[in-house]
């Protein structure tokens, strides 16, 4: 980080691009509030906001980031079988129970385990 001093006005702070690369990098990773990453690079909290603006990095485009990256749904259901789903759809991992269903049609795509959970009395 560099800092230019101005007598009389506030600092024009520069941050290197090693610096604002790991700032991106952290708050992509969703894990790390500004103010955590602020602390672990050892910079004010203001600095982290400030360069997340420059680079474009909203709240929301991150999530458009994270959208955009989604992988294609490949799992197919199995056919007849339970569409309950294990995992997270959006990513990779992801599978169908894929257990007979339950004989009472009204009671919907679930074999019995997934049904009780669905239909609970
Ligand atoms: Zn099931």
């Amino acid at each position: 980080m560099i800092v230019i001093r101005r007598p009389g006005l506030p600092p024009i702070v520069r941050h290197d691009d090693a610096i604002v690369a790991e700032i991106a990098r952290l708050y992509r990773e969703g894990t790390m509030m500004q103010k955590e990453i602020a602390l672990r690079l050892g910079i004010s909290r203001t600095a982290v906001s400030n360069i997340l603006l420059r680079a474009g990095l909203t709240k929301a485009a991150v999530r458009r980031e994270r959208a955009a990256r989604r992988p294609p749904e490949t799992v197919a259901p199995v056919r007849g079988g339970c569409r309950w789903v294990y995992g997270d759809p959006r990513w990779p991992g992801w599978h169908y129970c894929g257990k007979p269903l339950v004989r009472d049609r009204n009671r919907g795509s679930w074999c019995e385990e997934h049904a009780r959970k669905v239909w609970k009395p």
